[in-house]
Order: structure tokens, then C-alpha cells, then sequence
């Protein structure tokens, strides 16, 4: 679908601030007078040029190597134009505002990977990882962004649609015959082929899901008494004691959130010191906002200390936090036991010995932290995964669920086949409406 007559948009494509490199890029299908504009000459195609940008007196704005990749051999499948100047804000207006002159109109964001998309360089599924790879802040999760890029998830749900075809036109074939004529051998191939296809997208839900947790990440309650040694055992549990994202909103008695990160999973942590009883109306509406990122966590981290063992406070706590969430419960302090044993009230399989100051148990609890919240180490690695993506993976396989229960009747079993098949579509974009790939492109960057 490759569609030369789309207009030329153009945009400052690196990031805003100063650089030693500023790139502006033109795309669409009325280059040439553009590019001669500013170069005095039409570039040759893919070479890079040093040379003078000028103005519309034919004065120099600036100095910089322009690149020209002639349609449909560049990013977008059009006609492409990069002017690398230098990369300070004013004079990358300037250059870009000269190529809005000559004709071209400012690109909305991601409009460039939206055409990508559309000339069919890119399915939706890559086109998002493009995205993905810039925001990530994780190097786990760059690597499954790109991952993703190369085309490694397309790849896995390509081989599923494939799968099903087969399938469809297998028991498409057997709709000609009346049952007791169809063939055993095609039924024997029919249930083997099925069993396999759901086998395989059950994998594939799995990788999307870690490749999900590392771009959503998880979101982790940290409970317990003041100085019991919360903020001890993030700075433990992150590793080099650096918070990626230290983001105190507001007051105090709001909710503290700061993000750390193990095994590259970012970990949106919460704490609880804003939970207690209070008339301060401001106060109140803090540990209202509180206890509703409370009810959306994914785990609560519950701490005590073993030099004190289980307290009424402790039980007072214990007493506020949701019990439909998965828990760990930490000792920590282990260190200030010496030879005494913790609480004997305690069942020692119900909390995980930890001490935040000398690292006993750190790595036991990093690991089942880490299993609570459903990652899974994987030797493939992940790709690269949204939610819309792991939806449209579990509703193929609640179709491809639902094709064995009604599989004596053939008619609906190829029903349910495409409507699998249909699932699996939207992912890599066959099957998108327009405003879904409106939403999708709007969240981009401006030049990408
Ligand atoms: P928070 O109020 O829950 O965030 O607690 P902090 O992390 O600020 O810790 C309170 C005090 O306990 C500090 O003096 C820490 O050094 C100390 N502390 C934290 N964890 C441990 C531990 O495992 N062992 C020992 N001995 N002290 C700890």
C-alpha cells in the first residue's frame, strides 16, 4: 500500500535541549524542492554530503551533512530527507521553519512510524517497539524492545497465523463430507495440529507477559512501623542504592512512590507511611489516595523487626492492608538477633529473615519478590509487550480454549479457528481500526 501522494511533513527529530548534533527530518512525497531550497542541488541518494544549509537569500543558516533516501528505500517507505546540523534549539527552529516554508507542514507525533507502518515497513507490533525502545529505562528492557523491533514477536505470531490457516483449511475440507465419511487420519492430523497451536500460544503468553512486566513494571506496597527499616531495604534491594525515580508527590502525608529495579523489571514502590487515623481533612484525603493505589497493588511487602518480634502496632497495620493481595512478609534485623531466636509466635515459613543493613537475605527475597510478581527467568528473553497485545493473546487462546469444546461440530470449530485468527490479527496490525492506530501513534514523540 505504498502511498506516494502523501504531503511532506518534517520535524526536529532529536531530543529538545542543546546537542552536539541536531537532526531534522523531511518525509513524503515533495522532497525535491525542498531539499534543493536549502542545499542549492538535489543530494544524491544515500551519500553524505557536507555542506551549507541556506536561507531564502541563499545566506547560511547553518553547516551539517544532509542525507537522502530516495522512496521506498528509507524508514518510512517515502522519499526522506535528514539535515544533521548542530544541535542547539534555535537553530534547528530556524532550519526546521525553513523546511515548513519550502512546503512541508509539521509532523504530528510518531507520524513518521506511522507511515512506516502503513507502507508496510513495519507491522504494529514493531511500529509500538520503536516507542517501547525510546521510553525504556531499563537495559532488560531496551534488549526486549528490540527484540521486538527485529521482528522476533511478529515472527511468533506470524508462525501461529500460519498455523491456523492450515488448520482452517483442514477442517474447511472436512465441512464436504458428511461425517462419518471424513477420515480418521485427518481427524488424528486435526487434534495433533490443535494441541500444538495452543501449546505454542500458551508459550508465547508467557514471554509477552514478562516482556509486559519489564515496560509496565509492577506496583509493590511497603508496609510497616516507622524506622523498622523500609527505606534501608530499598536502598538494599536496588542494588548500587540509587532510586532510578525518587518522586515525592506533594506533601509528606501523600503517597511516596519511587521506582527501583531488579533484574531490569522496574518496581513502582508505595509506601504506607501516610496510613493512620487522622481528622486533618487534608491529611484524610492523602491516605484516602493512599489506600486506593493500596487496593491496585500487585504485592505488599510487610515488614517487621526481629529485635521486637510481631507488635500490636504491627497487628494494627496488618489490620488495614487488603488481604486479597499477595503478601511477603520480611523480618528484618536479623542481624540485631545474635543467638536469640525471633519471635516465637512466629511460623518461620510464614516471613523471609532479612537484614536491610548487612544484605543477610537480600538475594532470597529479590528472588521471590520477583516470582510473586510473575517474572520468570527465561533463556530466550522476552519481547516486548503491551497490554492491548497480551489481550488480544488471551482472547486467541480462550477461542482456541473453546474450538476443542465444540469441536464434533465442524462448523463451529472453524468459527472459533477464525476468531482466533482474528485476535492474533489485530496484534500485528491486519486487523486495526483507524482510531486504535490513532491512539497508538499519538503517544510518540514528535520526529519519530
Ligand atoms: P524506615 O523508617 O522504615 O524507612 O526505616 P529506615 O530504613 O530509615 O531505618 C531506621 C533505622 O534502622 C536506621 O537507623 C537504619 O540504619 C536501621 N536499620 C534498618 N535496617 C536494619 C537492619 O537490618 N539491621 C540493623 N541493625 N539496623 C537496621
Amino acid at each position: 500500500m505504498q502511498r506516494q501522494d502523501a504531503d511532506t511533513i518534517a520535524a526536529i527529530a532529536t531530543a529538545q535541549g542543546r546537542g552536539g548534533i541536531g537532526v531534522i527530518r523531511v518525509s513524503g512525497s515533495n522532497i525535491e524542492p525542498i531539499a534543493h531550497g536549502i542545499l542549492g542541488k538535489q543530494p544524491a541518494t544515500r551519500y553524505a554530503e557536507y555542506g551549507d544549509f541556506l536561507d531564502e537569500n541563499g545566506d547560511i543558516l547553518d553547516q551539517g551533512i544532509a542525507l537522502y533516501f530516495q522512496a521506498p528505500n528509507s524508514f518510512t517507505g517515502e522519499s526522506v530527507l535528514e539535515l544533521q546540523g548542530h544541535g542547539g534549539p534555535a537553530v534547528l527552529q530556524l532550519l526546521l521553519n525553513r523546511c515548513l516554508d519550502l512546503g512541508a507542514r509539521l509532523a504530528e507525533p510518531g507520524e513518521f512510524t506511522k507511515r512506516a507502518f502503513l507502507n508496510d515497513k513495519l507491522d504494529l507490533a514493531q511500529a509500538e517497539s520503536v516507542a517501547d525502545l525510546i521510553e525504556a529505562n531499563t537495559a532488560e528492557a531496551a534488549r526486549s524492545a528490540m527484540r521486538s523491533l527485529h521482528g522476533d514477536f511478529s515472527d511468533a505470531i506470524h508462525d501461529l497465523l500460519e498455523g491456523l490457516t492450515r488448520l482452517r483449511m483442514l477442517v474447511e475440507a472436512m465441512l464436504d463430507f458428511p461425517e462419518e465419511e471424513v477420515d480418521a487420519v485427518d481427524i488424528k492430523q486435526r487434534d495433533t495440529w490443535l494441541t500444538d497451536l495452543r501449546g505454542r500460544l500458551q508459550k508465547i503468553l508467557e514471554t509477552a507477559k514478562q516482556g509486559s512486566l519489564l515496560r509496565e513494571g509492577a506496583h509493590i506496597v511497603i508496609a510497616g512501623q516507622p524506622n523498622v527499616g523500609k527505606s534501608s531495604l530499598l536502598n538494599q534491594l536496588s542494588g548500587d542504592g540509587v532510586a532510578l525515580v525518587s518522586d515525592v508527590a506533594g506533601t509528606t502525608r501523600d503517597v511516596v512512590r519511587q521506582t527501583i529495579q531488579i533484574y531490569g523489571v522496574p518496581l513502582h514502590i508505595m509506601d504506607t507511611a501516610g496510613l493512620r487515623e487522622s481528622d486533618d481533612i487534608v491529611e484524610k484525603m492523602g491516605i484516602e489516595r493512599t489506600h486506593q493505589t493500596l487496593h491496585k497493588a500487585d504485592l505488599i511487602l510487610l515488614l517487621l523487626d526481629a529485635s521486637k518480634g510481631l507488635t500490636k502496632q504491627d497487628e494494627q497495620i496488618m489490620a488495614g492492608l487488603p488481604d486479597n493481595i499477595p503478601r511477603l512478609t520480611l523480618l528484618n534485623k536479623v542481624d540485631l538477633l545474635k543467638d536469640s531466636a525471633p519471635d516465637q509466635t512466629l511460623d518461620p515459613a510464614s516471613y523471609i529473615g532479612v537484614s536491610a543493613k548487612t544484605g543477610i537475605g537480600i538475594d532470597t527475597l529479590s528472588a521471590k519478590l520477583m516470582e510473586a510478581v510473575g517474572w520468570r527467568d527465561q533463556e530466550a528473553g522476552a519481547f516486548m509487550a503491551r497490554e492491548r497485545h497480551l489481550r488480544a493473546l488471551s482472547d486467541a487462546q480462550s477461542h482456541l480454549c473453546h474450538s476443542e469444546e465444540v469441536i464434533a461440530s465442524a462448523e463451529l470449530f472453524a468459527e472459533e479457528l477464525r476468531l482466533a485468527q482474528e485476535a492474533l490479527s489485530k496484534i500485528t496490525g491486519a486487523f486495526t481500526p483507524d482510531d486504535l492506530l490513532g491512539e497508538i501513534f499519538t503517544r510518540f514523540c514528535i520526529g519519530k
